[in-house]
């Protein structure tokens, strides 16, 4: 299942970036950069057409996430919705609805670069695109609670046709949790402890590490693995126990993916993928995406990336084989995160290959790292 052989490599491939978001709350043109920061500033782009441009990305796997309902219960988040026009969609429509239209929002962004960037919604497609030189955007879905919203509940059957849905739509992969607690699976704690006191005031994420998938949980999994579907299942923000549930349920099924995550043994919080974790997503032919958010990926919060970004990989390679076939890149830009210091937008990220090439990388890991792993993901686990 996860042999790289037979697949051109690519060309530079996010696995989890966030410029619809972006577009969506601010109101904003793709085609413009406005600013970037070092530390954490929901206002600034990171990975908007330019900055994708400048450092040559050529594929992302370009995320569509509409914030949880319980975001609204804080009243100077509620206020902010008021304000922007993505808060104001967000407030008149439900998750999924809203979630759909920053699907069409973002294709329509697409279409303005006069052809340099193109959505494309299955392997031939990719295909054609990167032989055509262009940059492709593959949509991916973030949180489960996008497929409940407005349902009644344990109406399965629905959920079940939102999946079909987002599968006609080129959907590539579907980030089963996120942040707050939903009826497809238990997720882990992601909001750190001093945003929670300020910026959420208090939240309660709802997090319970003893919870794994639900019922509903367990039928949308099997489903995204089927063959009429084929949408990747991303365990990041799965709580240990729900991941585990994902690898046994569709592990020989579908390759399964950690999109934007650091390992236990450098960050030891539960949303961190451990050596077990790291072995089944290799069985399954899947990959891991490093996060480019140093908070997450050491225990110490370094400011700087480079070094803890290098460890992570190091890690993720270590415990799956040593290959190179299971690491790659998902850095979460325009996410809400706090980038690296040293690397703060898509226009840095050919430092990546820099790094590899001085900790002794061959240029064919390199490239496994940059883009062929992931290629062969989509190869194994899309339409
Ligand atoms: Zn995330």
């Amino acid at each position: 299942m996860s042999a790289n052989s037979g697949i051109a490599f690519p060309g530079l491939t996010d696995i989890h970036t966030h410029p619809a978001m972006n577009a969506f709350f601010w109101d904003r043109d793709l085609r413009r950069h406005s600013f970037t920061s070092k530390r954490f500033c929901p206002l600034a782009s990171l990975s908007d057409f330019q900055m994708l441009r400048e450092g040559d990305v050529r594929t992302i796997w370009s995320v569509l996430h509409v914030p949880e309902e319980d975001y609204f219960r804080n009243p100077a988040i509620r206020l902010l919705g008021h304000v922007t026009k993505g808060g104001r969609t967000m407030l008149k429509l439900n998750a999924w609805e809203a979630m759909l239209r920053m699907m069409s929002e973002m294709e329509w962004q697409v279409a303005r670069t006069n052809g340099e960037f193109t959505v494309v919604r299955d392997n031939s497609q990719l295909d054609a695109a990167l032989a055509a030189g262009r940059r492709a955007v593959i949509h991916t879905v973030e949180g489960g609670h996008m497929l409940s919203a407005g349902l009644p509940d344990g109406d399965v059957a629905s959920r079940l046709t939102r999946l079909e849905t987002l599968a006609r739509r080129g959907v590539a992969s579907l980030t089963i949790a996120h942040l707050f607690r939903n009826d497809l699976a238990g997720h882990s704690e992601c909001i750190p402890p001093k945003q929670h006191k300020i910026l959420f005031w208090r939240l309660d994420t709802g997090v319970d590490d003893s919870l794994g998938l639900t019922r509903i949980g367990k039928e949308v999994v099997e489903a995204m693995a089927a063959p009429e579907i084929r949408i990747i299942p991303d365990v990041t923000h799965c709580s240990p126990v729900s991941r585990r549930q994902v690898y046994e349920l569709v592990g020989d099924k579908i390759p399964i993916v950690a999109t934007h995550i650091g390992v236990q043994a450098l960050n030891p919080v539960p949303v961190n993928l451990d050596k077990e974790d790291v072995e089944a997503i290799a069985a399954s032919g899947g990959v891991v995406g490093v996060i480019f958010m140093p908070y997450w990926l050491k225990r110490e919060h370094p400011g700087p990336g480079r070094e803890a970004i290098w460890e992570t990989m190091e890690q993720i390679n270590d415990w799956s084989g040593g290959n190179w076939r299971h690491v790659a890149i998902g850095t979460d830009f325009d996410g809400f995160t706090d980038p690296p210091d040293d690397w703060t937008s898509a226009k840095e990220l050919p430092g990546v290959r820099a790094m590899l090439e001085q900790n002794g990388l061959g240029r064919a890991e390199i490239e496994a790292v940059l883009g062929t792993n992931a290629r062969r993901v989509l190869r194994d686990g899309w339409r």
